[in-house]
């Protein structure tokens, strides 16, 4: 049973569609069970009962059209308990009812296994069988274990409105005041059209649809074809000369599947049988990613992200995605599946007023990316019907994760007042910015911008930024074709450099690993994350780190701002000591060239558990700390901060990173060596009143955060934070310190930083 159990777990993950998974697991359990029955029953919430959706064993008819009511019979009694049912004869137990017509009256032995993901029950997989008799502990093992596969694509399903039987094949009708949950993003509101600008290639997305015109089908799909041929030739012919024989080469072997004898005679052939372009195309992709993604040999499993690939463009085609973009009069929101940086980076920044997009989390970079914009943003909100949306008026609630389609007049007029208030308060915080930061007790707080994703230096020193605390310096490598030349990378520098003279730049060393990886140095890794990430590479590469230490040196010749190195990813005292001798070098080596350079200063990143607790040590050796929240947080806590199914657990305020965030400031004190911070938290009302309570000197952010923080600081005393840090340290709780935060926030009269609220009324969901 165990070598079945693994082929059947490979067959559902290679079936895109539901409907197929539901077939194959009632057929495959019947075989290797040797069951009589092997059925599925969903939740039906709306008509609160339990339907039949697959069954081998009970009248075919039955499927879809039989149900219980919540409440009634074991299928009911499984999934109230949430756990596993296991009886010899059920017509003994009480809770048994009989369905009459379908065949089950002959079937005394029943195992039932709720369907659980996410904590929530989708529904039960039964097996019954006509001997009298219990199913034996492997038995229930192996239901289970499928049970949990199983749960995992209906929720997925589910979301998308993806169930048959459950859900209608096909809703295009968006419902006044739809209502869509996600992830904070970036804060603020925006209400506009959307734009589609990543199709998800899944047949939920796009439905079905009836055919009644096949040349009219076939039409469309020459048309999205001829485009997509297009295309694939113009980016080949920009990348000419740039990149080698074999990058080109994935070009050709786009333009051959494109081939008239290749995809495209398999999707005219369903069109011509009578599928809708898209379903065809989508069948025709899945089939292909499919066998390639079953390949032992990796070069040929690679090829099926190609088919997808070109799938996705065509399916771009074929539902007119990004021709709009090109035109733009007025403000829009794009939307999209995994929407990435250079896509945001594409769009005029005059008319991109939101984002949404249906994977990521709070900390991924497109999220920092959009704060930094300062455009509202949700993201993860894995339930958006994209394609239905597209042309749609939406609103972007960035405070509280939320996306609203269709809008009422009612709903838009409430949401239309809140953006004009948060305007209102925005002009009124541009008059803060040549005021210094601080408190009212006069304790000046230094405010820096974080850069590297949006390199945006006259709107950093327009919003009051008083030194650079973090230069992203991947970014430079990750938008370049090969690793950047020395003198590349002096020009970048300088600019920065030129840009805030005399003011401190802080240029971290390159963080690549983790989810920041270059096309032209792939690293593959099981657990990127706790692998060869940040200060290990460059160290294992001391030629990189050198050359970018020297060209940060010589583009700070003759300028009077400080240079300090920040080290990422530090987490013993041995990489310190490494990163300062190959300093030492660069420096001495610009020196001898005949460079008017200073002696950079050098600090390293506090982001790893190991350097919290090692950071006296490192504050003794160098000559700055900067607290890396967004890591710590996520090492701190074991979260991913890119994983939207964890993203609950994520939290800068618990208790457990608070006591790390002071132990790290107190152990800089001792040392007298200054102690700042450059992750997101810097940029929250609450993280920079317990900042600065715990003693941060320097706080780095955003630059749109720079005129708020500046704001809520100037209102509160050290005093009044110092209390509020005192309490906070004996809480023993993150919800509880949100919680308390809130309130000291409203309390002190700094509502305006609160998220807007919005009428219950607004509240049912979709
Ligand atoms: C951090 O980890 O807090 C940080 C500032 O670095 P990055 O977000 O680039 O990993
Ligand atoms: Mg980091």
């Amino acid at each position: 049973m165990l070598n079945s159990l693994r082929a059947i777990i490979q067959e559902v993950h290679s079936e895109s569609e539901v409907g197929r998974v539901l077939e194959v697991i009632v057929e495959r359990i019947h075989e290797a069970m040797g069951v009589d029955v092997c059925s599925v029953y969903l939740c039906d919430d709306e008509n609160d009962r339990h339907l039949l959706v697959a069954s081998h064993g009970l009248d075919p008819e039955a499927i879809g059209n039989t149900a219980l009511k919540k409440g009634e019979g074991l299928v009911s009694y499984v999934a109230g308990r949430a756990e596993p049912i296991n009886l010899k004869n059920a017509k003994l137990h009480p809770r048994f009812k009989l369905i009459e017509g379908i065949g089950e009256e002959i079937f005394p032995s029943f195992l039932g296994v709720p369907l659980i993901s996410a904590r929530r029950v989708h529904g039960v997989l039964v097996v019954q069988g006509q001997e009298e008799r219990r199913f034996d502990e492997q038995e229930e093992a192996f239901l289970v274990t499928l049970g949990a596969q199983l749960a995992g694509v209906i929720a997925h399903a589910d979301a998308m409105k993806g169930v048959p039987f459950v859900h209608q094949p096909s809703q295009p009708q968006i419902p006044v005041d739809a209502r869509f949950q996600g992830l904070r993003g970036a804060p603020g509101i925006a209400h506009a059209r959307a734009i589609v600008v990543q199709a998800p290639l899944q047949p939920e997305s796009v439905g079905r649809r009836e055919v009644t015109d096949i040349d009219q089908e076939l039409e469309q799909f020459e048309r999205a074809l001829a485009q997509a041929r297009e295309e694939i030739a113009a980016l080949a012919g920009r990348l000419e000369g740039r990149v080698g024989k074999d990058e080109q080469a994935v070009f050709d072997a786009y333009q051959h599947m494109l081939d008239d004898n290749s995809l495209p005679a398999e999707i005219r052939a369903k069109i011509r049988e009578g599928s809708w372009a898209q379903g065809a195309l989508l069948e025709v992709v899945s089939e292909h990613s499919r066998a390639f993604a079953n390949f032992e040999d990796e070069y040929l499993r690679e090829r099926a992200a190609d088919v997808r690939s070109i799938g996705r463009r065509l399916l771009d085609g074929l539902t007119e995605i990004g021709r709009e973009q090109r035109d733009l009069s007025e403000g829009i929101i794009i939307i999209g599946e995994e929407i990435t940086a250079d896509i945001v980076a594409g769009f005029d920044q005059k008319y991109l007023k939101g984002i949404v997009s249906t994977r990521g989390s709070a900390n991924s970079h497109v999220a920092i990316l959009a704060r930094a914009l300062n455009v509202p943003t949700v993201v993860g909100a894995v339930d958006l019907p994209i394609l239905d949306l597209e042309g749609q008026e939406l609103i972007v609630d960035g405070h509280y994760g939320r996306v609203f389609a269709s809008p009422s007049k009612q709903l838009a007029d409430y949401f239309e007042s809140v953006i004009e208030e948060e305007a209102e308060f925005n002009d009124e915080l541009t008059a803060l910015k040549d005021e210094p930061c601080e408190t009212r007790d006069g304790l000046r707080i230094r405010l820096w911008v974080n850069i590297g994703l949006a390199s945006d230096l006259t709107r950093s020193l327009d919003m009051g930024a008083e030194g650079i605390g973090l230069f992203r310096t991947e970014v430079p490598f990750m938008t370049s074709q090969t690793f950047p030349t020395e003198e590349e990378q002096r020009l970048i520098y300088r600019e920065q450099m030129e840009a805030f003279n005399p003011r401190p730049v802080t240029m971290r060393t390159l963080d690549i690993g983790g989810d920041k990886s270059l096309s032209y140095f792939p690293i593959r890794e099981d657990n990127p994350f706790l692998g060869w990430r940040g200060i290990r590479v460059t160290l294992d590469h001391p030629d990189i780190f050198i050359a970018q230490a020297r060209a940060m040196i010589a583009a700070n010749a003759d300028l009077e701002c400080q240079l300090r190195i920040m080290l990422p990813m530090i987490s013993n005292l041995l990489e310190i000591e490494e990163a300062c001798a190959l300093i030492d070098r660069a420096y001495a080596e610009s020196r001898e060239e005949g460079l008017k350079v200073k002696r950079p200063q050098i600090g390293a990143m506090i982001e790893v558990p190991a350097a919290v607790y090692q950071a006296r040590h490192i504050a003794a050796k160098l000559d700055f700390l900067a607290v890396g929240s967004n890591d710590l947080t996520q090492y701190m806590l074991a979260v991913d901060r890119n994983n939207s199914r964890v993203a609950d657990l994520y939290q800068e305020l618990h208790p457990a990173v608070i006591w790390a965030l002071r132990e790290v400031a107190v152990a800089a004190h001792r040392e007298s060596k200054p102690i700042g911070i450059c992750g997101e938290m810097a940029g929250s009302a609450a993280g920079a009143i317990l900042l600065v309570a715990m003693g941060y000197d320097v706080l780095s952010m955003s630059a749109s955060n720079i005129p708020r923080i500046k704001w809520v600081l100037r209102q509160i005393s050290l005093m009044q934070a110092r209390k509020i840090l005192a309490r906070v340290l004996r809480m023993s709780d993150a919800q509880e310190i949100r919680e308390f935060m809130r309130k000291q926030i409203l309390s002190l009269g700094l509502e305006r930083m609160m998220p807007v609220h919005v009428p219950e009324v607004f509240k049912a969901s979709a």
